[in-house]
Protein backbone atom coordinates (compact mmCIF):
# COMPACT_ATOMS: atom_id res chain seq x y z
CA UNK A 1 0.00 0.00 0.00
CA UNK A 2 1.71 3.34 -1.03
CA UNK A 3 1.22 6.44 1.20
CA UNK A 4 0.34 9.68 -0.29
CA UNK A 5 3.01 11.87 -0.38
CA UNK A 6 1.90 15.49 -0.36
CA UNK A 7 5.06 18.25 -1.41
CA UNK A 8 5.54 21.68 -1.05
CA UNK A 9 8.19 23.14 -2.68
CA UNK A 10 8.45 26.74 -2.17
CA UNK A 11 11.43 27.36 -4.50
CA UNK A 12 12.71 31.06 -3.55
CA UNK A 13 10.19 32.48 -1.69
CA UNK A 14 9.35 34.14 1.81
CA UNK A 15 11.82 35.29 4.82
CA UNK A 16 12.35 33.48 7.60
CA UNK A 17 9.74 34.53 9.55
CA UNK A 18 6.97 34.31 6.60
CA UNK A 19 8.40 30.48 6.41
CA UNK A 20 7.82 29.68 9.77
CA UNK A 21 4.41 30.99 9.82
CA UNK A 22 3.40 29.28 7.19
CA UNK A 23 5.42 25.62 8.04
CA UNK A 24 3.23 26.31 11.53
CA UNK A 25 0.03 26.69 9.58
CA UNK A 26 0.93 23.42 7.99
CA UNK A 27 1.67 21.77 10.79
CA UNK A 28 -2.16 22.45 12.20
CA UNK A 29 -3.56 21.34 8.92
CA UNK A 30 -1.99 17.98 8.64
CA UNK A 31 -2.10 16.96 12.37
CA UNK A 32 -5.17 14.77 11.77
CA UNK A 33 -3.56 12.44 9.12
CA UNK A 34 -1.99 8.90 9.40
CA UNK A 35 -2.85 7.92 5.76
CA UNK A 36 -0.70 10.32 4.17
CA UNK A 37 2.50 12.22 4.56
CA UNK A 38 3.52 15.88 4.36
CA UNK A 39 6.78 17.40 2.79
CA UNK A 40 8.02 20.74 2.75
CA UNK A 41 11.02 22.31 0.91
CA UNK A 42 12.03 25.56 2.38
CA UNK A 43 15.04 27.58 0.85
CA UNK A 44 18.25 26.08 2.54
CA UNK A 45 18.38 29.47 4.45
CA UNK A 46 15.52 28.68 6.98
CA UNK A 47 16.05 24.48 7.01
CA UNK A 48 16.57 24.57 10.62
CA UNK A 49 14.06 27.48 11.80
CA UNK A 50 11.18 25.84 9.80
CA UNK A 51 12.37 22.14 11.19
CA UNK A 52 11.83 23.68 14.80
CA UNK A 53 8.52 24.89 13.79
CA UNK A 54 7.30 21.37 12.67
CA UNK A 55 8.70 19.62 15.02
CA UNK A 56 6.37 16.50 16.45
CA UNK A 57 4.23 16.97 13.87
CA UNK A 58 5.57 14.15 11.32
CA UNK A 59 6.23 16.48 8.41
CA UNK A 60 9.26 15.42 6.46
CA UNK A 61 11.70 18.55 5.56
CA UNK A 62 13.42 18.70 2.48
CA UNK A 63 15.88 20.62 0.16
CA UNK A 64 15.14 21.80 -3.20
CA UNK A 65 18.31 20.37 -4.70
CA UNK A 66 21.44 18.33 -2.31
CA UNK A 67 25.28 17.69 -3.61
CA UNK A 68 26.39 14.08 -4.18
CA UNK A 69 29.66 14.99 -1.61
CA UNK A 70 29.32 15.52 2.00
CA UNK A 71 32.09 18.25 1.81
CA UNK A 72 33.84 20.41 -0.38
CA UNK A 73 34.67 22.72 -2.63
CA UNK A 74 31.22 23.11 -4.20
CA UNK A 75 30.12 26.47 -3.99
CA UNK A 76 26.29 27.67 -4.11
CA UNK A 77 25.40 23.81 -3.19
CA UNK A 78 24.13 22.16 0.08
CA UNK A 79 25.79 18.86 1.48
CA UNK A 80 23.36 15.74 2.49
CA UNK A 81 24.98 15.84 5.70
CA UNK A 82 24.50 19.78 5.64
CA UNK A 83 20.85 19.37 4.81
CA UNK A 84 20.50 16.59 7.92
CA UNK A 85 22.35 19.02 10.16
CA UNK A 86 19.39 21.37 9.11
CA UNK A 87 16.41 18.63 10.20
CA UNK A 88 15.83 17.56 6.48
CA UNK A 89 15.35 14.30 5.89
CA UNK A 90 14.69 14.51 1.91
CA UNK A 91 16.01 16.03 -1.19
CA UNK A 92 14.50 17.46 -4.32
CA UNK A 93 16.49 16.40 -7.46
CA UNK A 94 16.24 17.43 -11.13
CA UNK A 95 13.64 20.00 -11.10
CA UNK A 96 12.98 21.20 -14.05
CA UNK A 97 13.86 24.59 -13.38
CA UNK A 98 17.42 23.19 -12.14
CA UNK A 99 17.22 21.26 -15.58
CA UNK A 100 16.69 24.12 -17.56
CA UNK A 101 17.79 27.02 -16.22
CA UNK A 102 20.87 25.52 -14.50
CA UNK A 103 21.27 23.39 -17.52
CA UNK A 104 21.64 20.62 -14.72
CA UNK A 105 22.14 17.19 -17.36
CA UNK A 106 20.62 13.61 -16.42
CA UNK A 107 24.13 12.65 -15.52
CA UNK A 108 24.52 15.35 -12.89
CA UNK A 109 20.63 14.41 -11.82
CA UNK A 110 21.98 10.67 -11.43
CA UNK A 111 25.02 12.02 -9.33
CA UNK A 112 22.57 13.81 -6.90
CA UNK A 113 20.43 11.06 -6.72
CA UNK A 114 23.28 8.50 -5.84
CA UNK A 115 24.37 11.23 -3.19
CA UNK A 116 21.18 11.63 -2.01
CA UNK A 117 20.52 7.69 -1.37
CA UNK A 118 24.07 7.33 0.26
CA UNK A 119 23.15 9.42 3.01
CA UNK A 120 19.89 7.87 2.98
CA UNK A 121 17.98 10.90 1.94
CA UNK A 122 14.04 10.01 1.21
CA UNK A 123 14.95 11.13 -2.80
CA UNK A 124 12.93 13.07 -4.94
CA UNK A 125 13.79 12.44 -8.56
CA UNK A 126 11.39 15.10 -11.39
CA UNK A 127 11.15 14.67 -14.63
CA UNK A 128 8.94 15.55 -17.58
CA UNK A 129 8.78 16.80 -20.91
CA UNK A 130 8.54 20.36 -22.58
CA UNK A 131 5.69 21.11 -24.43
CA UNK A 132 7.73 21.14 -27.51
CA UNK A 133 8.20 17.61 -26.78
CA UNK A 134 4.70 16.76 -25.89
CA UNK A 135 4.12 18.27 -29.10
CA UNK A 136 6.47 16.15 -31.22
CA UNK A 137 4.76 12.87 -29.53
CA UNK A 138 8.33 12.86 -27.66
CA UNK A 139 6.88 12.57 -24.07
CA UNK A 140 7.68 8.83 -23.34
CA UNK A 141 10.94 8.81 -24.96
CA UNK A 142 11.97 11.50 -23.05
CA UNK A 143 10.59 9.84 -19.79
CA UNK A 144 12.08 6.78 -20.34
CA UNK A 145 15.42 8.60 -20.51
CA UNK A 146 14.91 10.57 -17.73
CA UNK A 147 14.45 7.50 -15.20
CA UNK A 148 16.76 5.11 -16.83
CA UNK A 149 19.16 7.64 -16.23
CA UNK A 150 18.54 9.23 -13.54
CA UNK A 151 18.17 6.12 -11.59
CA UNK A 152 21.29 4.73 -13.09
CA UNK A 153 23.18 2.35 -10.56
CA UNK A 154 20.14 2.57 -8.37
CA UNK A 155 19.76 -0.77 -6.70
CA UNK A 156 16.20 -2.46 -6.11
CA UNK A 157 17.12 -1.92 -2.12
CA UNK A 158 17.13 1.65 -2.66
CA UNK A 159 14.10 2.17 -4.50
CA UNK A 160 11.59 2.31 -1.38
CA UNK A 161 13.46 5.81 -0.67
CA UNK A 162 13.10 6.88 -4.36
CA UNK A 163 10.08 8.41 -5.23
CA UNK A 164 9.05 9.78 -8.82
CA UNK A 165 7.59 13.38 -9.50
CA UNK A 166 6.23 13.58 -12.95
CA UNK A 167 6.12 17.15 -13.69
CA UNK A 168 5.25 17.94 -17.46
CA UNK A 169 7.16 21.20 -17.90
CA UNK A 170 4.28 22.71 -19.91
CA UNK A 171 2.16 22.49 -16.68
CA UNK A 172 4.53 24.46 -13.81
CA UNK A 173 3.73 27.68 -12.72
CA UNK A 174 1.73 27.97 -16.07
CA UNK A 175 -1.66 27.73 -14.42
CA UNK A 176 -2.18 24.65 -17.21
CA UNK A 177 -2.83 21.01 -15.26
CA UNK A 178 -2.25 18.35 -16.91
CA UNK A 179 -6.15 16.36 -17.16
CA UNK A 180 -6.34 13.45 -14.93
CA UNK A 181 -6.58 10.94 -17.54
CA UNK A 182 -2.95 13.00 -19.01
CA UNK A 183 -1.73 12.18 -15.82
CA UNK A 184 -2.71 8.48 -14.99
CA UNK A 185 -1.84 7.63 -18.53
CA UNK A 186 2.05 9.24 -18.06
CA UNK A 187 1.62 7.63 -14.10
CA UNK A 188 0.53 4.04 -15.54
CA UNK A 189 3.13 4.03 -18.19
CA UNK A 190 6.38 5.07 -15.76
CA UNK A 191 5.17 2.18 -13.26
CA UNK A 192 5.26 0.09 -15.68
CA UNK A 193 8.66 0.78 -16.36
CA UNK A 194 9.88 1.20 -13.13
CA UNK A 195 8.23 -2.74 -13.06
CA UNK A 196 10.61 -2.99 -16.20
CA UNK A 197 14.12 -1.43 -14.95
CA UNK A 198 13.61 -3.69 -11.82
CA UNK A 199 10.37 -5.78 -10.66
CA UNK A 200 6.86 -5.61 -10.91
CA UNK A 201 6.56 -5.39 -6.92
CA UNK A 202 9.19 -2.43 -6.51
CA UNK A 203 6.77 -0.36 -9.41
CA UNK A 204 4.24 -1.24 -6.70
CA UNK A 205 5.84 -0.02 -3.91
CA UNK A 206 7.16 3.18 -5.88
CA UNK A 207 5.58 6.31 -4.91
CA UNK A 208 4.81 8.73 -8.31
CA UNK A 209 3.94 12.39 -7.32
CA UNK A 210 2.31 14.54 -9.65
CA UNK A 211 3.01 18.27 -10.48
CA UNK A 212 2.40 20.89 -12.67
CA UNK A 213 -0.34 23.53 -11.01
CA UNK A 214 -1.68 21.38 -8.40
CA UNK A 215 -4.63 23.26 -6.62
CA UNK A 216 -7.28 23.02 -4.10
CA UNK A 217 -10.19 22.57 -7.14
CA UNK A 218 -8.30 19.53 -9.03
CA UNK A 219 -6.22 17.65 -6.34
CA UNK A 220 -9.16 15.32 -6.10
CA UNK A 221 -10.01 14.63 -8.89
CA UNK A 222 -5.99 14.10 -9.52
CA UNK A 223 -5.85 12.07 -6.21
CA UNK A 224 -8.28 9.48 -7.12
CA UNK A 225 -6.36 8.38 -10.25
CA UNK A 226 -4.83 4.91 -9.61
CA UNK A 227 -1.35 5.68 -10.26
CA UNK A 228 -1.53 9.12 -8.64
CA UNK A 229 0.13 8.59 -5.09
CA UNK A 230 0.76 12.43 -4.80
CA UNK A 231 1.76 15.91 -5.48
CA UNK A 232 4.36 18.05 -5.38
CA UNK A 233 3.04 21.76 -5.09
CA UNK A 234 4.73 24.73 -6.42
CA UNK A 235 2.64 28.00 -6.44
CA UNK A 236 -0.49 26.86 -4.29
CA UNK A 237 2.26 25.60 -1.33
CA UNK A 238 2.96 29.17 -0.34
CA UNK A 239 -0.25 29.78 1.06
CA UNK A 240 -1.50 27.83 4.60
CA UNK A 241 -5.50 27.66 3.28
CA UNK A 242 -4.67 26.59 -0.56
CA UNK A 243 -1.87 24.35 0.97
CA UNK A 244 -4.50 22.96 3.89
CA UNK A 245 -7.00 21.75 1.61
CA UNK A 246 -4.53 20.40 -1.01
CA UNK A 247 -3.27 18.18 1.94
CA UNK A 248 -6.89 17.33 2.73
CA UNK A 249 -7.68 16.16 -0.48
CA UNK A 250 -10.59 13.44 -0.43
CA UNK A 251 -10.34 10.52 -1.84
C1 LIG B 1 6.82 22.82 -8.97
O1 LIG B 1 7.55 23.79 -8.85
O2 LIG B 1 7.29 21.69 -8.76
C2 LIG B 1 5.44 23.03 -9.37
C3 LIG B 1 4.74 21.99 -9.70
O3 LIG B 1 4.98 24.34 -9.41
P1 LIG B 1 3.45 24.80 -9.59
O4 LIG B 1 2.62 23.99 -8.64
O5 LIG B 1 3.46 26.26 -9.26
O6 LIG B 1 3.08 24.51 -11.01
Amino acid sequence: MRKALIAGNWKMHMTTVEGCQLAADVSKACSEFTDREVLLAPPCNMLNEVSHVIKGSGIIISSQNVCWEKEGAFTGEISPLMLKDAGGSAAIVGHSERRQIFMETDELVNRRVKGALSFDLLTILCIGETLEEREAEKTFVVLERQIRKGLAGVESADMEKIVIAYEPVWAIGTGKTASKEQAQEVHAYLRKLIGQIYEKNIAEQTRILYGGSVKPANVDELMAQPDIDGALVGGAALDGDSFGRIINFEN
